[in-house]
């Protein structure tokens, strides 16, 4: 028993130093920098940002639907809005509308940057068009909020990138690397047409970048769970997808003398089978990366549980994968979006299919995903047919200099807040640009809250004009300090 107490006690302090040795050696990664003074912002932006709005640059899945003339009349927004860009930029539009711009360098040694955003948005559906307060495409500005459709997501990024670039240029600066921005017309829609179309561009003309910034992660207020300050999330990769249609054809017959199997039955084990195993959970490296930045910040109890994630990665997980934004960091996830089969009540149908949408952790591929889902399935009645797909994409490093500017950037604009790598759930146009760059940081420089997080492709979207005139001074920062 002695014996036994003193195993368990010595167990246990080795544990304790184990734990709290990893806790001591925890540092914060956060840099010390401080808030600058604001820079200048044009009084005009406000209104450029409304006017952007206002024009209906809708993207739809069926292009019978998009209506081109609202595309033209965007781009000759922009050359009208912003003469000065166009003077002393080369350009070129690829797919009709998207517009890759070359704001050249003096110092051609040096690699460029690329600043990404796009002008189309999703619709504004008419069945809810009563819960905006002001119409999706009035680009109204009441009380210091432009509202509409594109606030957010993300002309907010194409006129604050103009509006930056525009400002510098007038004051006389010229940058030392060579800057491109690239606006894309239908990263809603896959931006096959303009962001694929212009990353080969860039790659025949032998670019290679020093980073890439698009869209992304947000300064999030009160969304990572245990974070009292703000934490400014930057993508530093994203998950890739999949969309697998499943489906049967098996023998029909009438319903009052049914057999043992429909193709309906078939196809709803299988969808089941499928979401009934889902794929493991894990710390993936740019997980880790999230818990390294993050964690230090936290409160006690929750620092101790980061600086220990390998050996609570069983606990870590079963925290996360409680909600499904936290679940969708950890695993590879699976989602029946579409069922369908039978088209009277008393025949049994002969056919039926689902279609399923999975998102792929980085660091697993679209072949490693679809041969376990069919091995899910298991089933050789049910075949199984991609229709589209994406690998995740490569990890960027979260120490490199290109993240350090943008941490620095970041910090300089909107002062003490915390900056961390994560992993974008969502699809950008970034990923079409993965051969033109090693750092690809996919990050929107504004708040996002439990007020407006909804708002994206939701109703209401809307964007503080203090809050968008910070976003333009945090690219006009960037630009400078890729400069000094
Ligand atoms: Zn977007």
């Amino acid at each position: 028993m002695k014996r036994f107490v003193g195993i368990l006690s010595g167990t246990i302090t080795i544990a304790s130093l184990y734990i709290f040795g990893n806790l001591f050696f925890f540092d914060s990664r956060q840099s010390k920098i401080s808030r600058l003074d604001s820079d200048y912002v044009s009084d005009s932006a406000k209104y450029h940002l409304s006017e952007a709005i206002q024009i209906k640059t809708v993207s739809y899945d069926d292009p019978d639907l998009i209506d081109s003339s609202e595309f033209v009349k965007f781009n000759n927004f922009l050359q009208l809005t912003y003469p000065t860009v166009f003077q002393n930029t080369e350009y070129h539009l690829f797919g009709t509308f998207s517009y890759l711009i070359k704001w050249k360098g003096s110092d051609s040694s040096l690699k460029p940057i690329v600043l990404m955003s796009h002008f189309d948005v999703v619709p504004a559906l008419e069945e809810n068009r009563s819960e905006w307060k002001y119409p999706p495409f009035s680009g109204a500005i009441k009380d210091g909020v432009i509202w509409g459709r594109g606030a957010i997501d993300d002309k907010v990024g194409v006129i604050g990138i103009l509006e930056a670039v525009q400002t510098l240029m007038k004051s006389g600066f010229q940058p030392k690397r060579t800057v491109y921005m690239a606006f894309g017309h239908d990263e809603e829609i896959n931006g096959l047409h303009g962001a694929n179309a212009m990353a080969h561009y860039l790659k025949q003309q032998g670019v290679e970048a020093e980073f890439v910034l698009d869209e992304g992660g947000y300064i999030t207020q009160g969304l990572v769970p245990g974070m009292e300050k703000d934490v400014a999330l930057v993508g530093t990769t994203e998950k890739g997808f999949l969309t697998v249609e499943l489906s049967t054809d098996i023998e029909g017959g009438h319903a009052s003398m049914p057999k043992k199997e429909s193709a309906i039955s078939v196809l709803t084990k299988a969808v089941n089978d499928v979401v009934d195993n889902p794929f493991p959970s894990y710390i993936s490296p740019p997980l880790k990366d999230f818990i390294d930045f993050v964690g230090p910040e936290m409160p006690f109890g929750l620092r101790t549980v980061f600086a220990n994630s390998t050996l609570l990665e069983p606990v870590l997980m079963s925290v996360y994968e409680k909600s499904p934004s936290s679940n969708a960091l950890v695993r590879t996830t699976i989602a029946p979006t579409i069922i369908n089969a039978g088209m009277k009540s008393n025949v049994l149908p002969k056919k039926a299919h689902a279609v399923l949408n999975i998102r792929i952790l980085p660091g697993e591929t679209v072949d490693y995903v679809f041969e376990s889902i069919k091995k899910k399935v298991n089933n050789e009645e049910v075949k199984l047919r991609i229709l589209n797909k994406s690998e995740a994409a490569p990890i960027s490093d979260a120490y490199s200099d290109s993240f350090k500017l943008l941490d620095q950037s970041i910090k300089e604009t909107f002062g003490d807040i915390v900056v961390s790598p994560y992993i974008m759930i969502a699809a950008s146009d970034s990923r079409h640009y993965s051969e033109i760059s090693q750092n690809i940081l996919r990050f929107c420089p504004f708040h996002l809250n439990k007020e407006n997080l909804d708002t994206i492709h939701g109703e209401n979207e809307r964007i503080g004009v203090v809050e968008f005139e910070n976003s333009i001074r945090f690219y006009q920062q960037l630009i400078k300090n890729t400069t000094n």
